[in-house]
């Protein structure tokens, strides 16, 4: 097994006003891929996440005070060091949350993206200068750091969603404290290894640990130095922090889930859009909240769009994330393999067709095979949940308005997807999808210059992009009297 060239990466314990805490209570990482267990990690105490928020609290002024260029500066610095750390930072990854090192290489550019984007973006915080309203009057509008951020983030980008939260939050003047997810806890310790070394002060950046979700989340959201609270995970879990954070009306945002739907006109390039959609699907095992979950495909070109799926998909090599000839790793755990077993158990009593994987008994580890499913009709139960696994459900349409209600239909609202080759189309179907983010003919549509977000269930807010210091800024209107 290959070994880290920097095993002071791996950290064990939260990292809390520029020191690693233990609390001498454990909890167990493993390797989804193996079961086997990476490191034991210290479970935070709910005195040091009132610690964490207190030392964010206790720099917030001084962080606030740094030039843009100053904090751009660090962030530069950070993301210089995840660059030349990135096959250990992979290597972790990989290990604790079971994605292919070539996905976790990848995450961790992308994820280090958000470091340079915003190390620019904090020089251009601009403000507006509004006069003549009345005749002795002019208003300013300035944009001023929120404060101190409290972050949830999920486990299947163990690194970017933390970045892309962090980034925006730092470079805008916010001190931050996150919660991981406790099973992958590791790859932002050792961002948080990383960005001290880079020369974030002390409270800047701030990790608490811990399978405690509920005590963490619950004074991540209600304490009252914690002036904005920003989520990625699930819907259900997002509308319930969204109420603890009702109390103190702390500014919110939210990543939630999506049901994306993915739509193949009659006029498209169909090797351009299975090769899209294999991508986008592989990535991460399906385990991605903007994954194509369900897929329209025209009738007219349905057999051949099915067998060029088949084809593209029949040999892709699923194993241990670390063997590179493995294309498609494994999911988080056993659990996650079952719910995906489970659905599509249930969408073959609604008369889905297995065209290739599936499994006849349920799964034993965290592994799902890449599964394709035909003869599934919209409103199948499969087609109103996120799948979250390696399943791609063809449907069938025959035309446009019918397909672009049904991909509507839903309480999600975060990507969708179409291919077409008619410009008419192009311009119809991406303003009548009620979606954050529509990709045309593409289905990699994530970039840290690109505003990503949801509407309707998905969430509210947008993260990378020049809109993504909005989230972590308050506007403040003065007005200057001549008198
Ligand atoms: P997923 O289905 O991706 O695990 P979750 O919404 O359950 O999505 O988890 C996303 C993040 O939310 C994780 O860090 C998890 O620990 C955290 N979380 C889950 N339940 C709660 C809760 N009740 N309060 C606070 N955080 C929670």
């Amino acid at each position: 097994m290959t070994e880290l060239k920097h095993p002071e990466l791996l950290r064990s314990c939260s990292f809390i006003n520029g020191k690693w805490q233990n609390s001498g209570q454990q909890f167990r990482v493993l390797n989804p891929a193996t079961d086997k267990e990476i490191i034991q990690v210290d479970e935070v105490t709910h005195q040091q996440v009132i610690d964490a928020i207190k030392a964010a609290d206790a720099a917030q002024t001084k962080w606030q005070n740094m030039t843009s260029v100053k904090r751009g500066e660090i962030l530069q610095k950070w993301s210089a060091l995840i660059f030349e750390h990135r096959n250990d930072l992979a290597l972790i990854m990989t290990r604790e949350q079971g994605k292919t090192l070539t996905d976790a290489k990848g995450e961790v550019l992308y994820g280090k993206s958000f470091f340079d984007w915003f190390a620019e973006e904090a020089k251009r915080v601009y403000g507006d200068t509004i006069i003549n309203h009345e005749a002795d009057k002019q208003i300013q509008v300035i944009k001023q750091p929120v404060g101190v951020v409290g972050a949830i983030t999920p486990w299947n980008f163990p690194n970017a969603m933390i970045t892309r939260k962090a980034g925006a939050a730092l470079a805008a003047g916010c001190c931050f404290v996150v919660k991981p997810a406790a099973e992958t806890p590791l790859s932002a310790l050792a961002l948080a290894y990383l960005g001290q070394k880079a020369g974030l002060p002390d409270g800047v950046f701030n990790v608490v640990v811990g399978e405690d979700a509920k005590t963490i989340g619950k004074e991540l959201t209600t304490h009252p130095l914690i002036k904005k609270f920003t989520f990625t995970g699930s819907t259900k879990v997002g509308k319930l922090l969204s109420q603890q954070c009702a109390s103190s009306v702390k500014k919110v945002s939210m990543e939630l889930g999506g049901n994306a739907p993915f739509i193949v006109f009659d006029d498209a390039n169909i090797d351009l859009a299975v090769d899209a959609l294999c991508n986008a699907k592989l990535r991460n095992c399906g385990q991605t909240c903007i994954s194509p979950n369900r897929i329209y495909v025209h009738q007219a070109i349905f057999s051949e769009f099915k067998e060029k799926l088949v084809l593209a998909l029949n040999n892709v090599k699923q194993g241990n994330g670390e063997d590179k000839s493995n294309k498609i790793g494994c999911l988080i755990h056993h659990q996650a393999a079952k719910n995906v077993h489970a659905m599509v158990e249930q969408a073959k009593q609604q008369g889905a067709r297995v065209e290739l994987g599936g499994l006849t008994e349920e799964p034993s580890a965290s592994f799902y095979p890449l599964t394709i499913l035909t003869n599934v009709k919209h409103g199948d139960d499969i087609t109103r949940q996120e799948i979250f696994g390696p399943v791609l459900t063809l449907i069938s349409f025959d035309d446009e308005q019918t397909v672009v209600q049904q991909a509507n239909d839903t309480e999600f609202g975060l990507a969708a997807y179409f291919f077409t080759d008619n410009i008419h189309r192009v311009h119809r179907v991406s303003t009548q999808l009620e979606y954050g983010m529509v990709g045309v003919n593409e289905a990699a549509i994530s970039s840290a210059m690109s505003p990503f977000g949801g509407v309707k269930h998905s969430g509210f807010g947008k993260e990378g992009s020049k809109y993504g210091l909005d989230d972590y800024l308050t506007v403040k209107a003065i007005t200057l009297g001549y008198k």
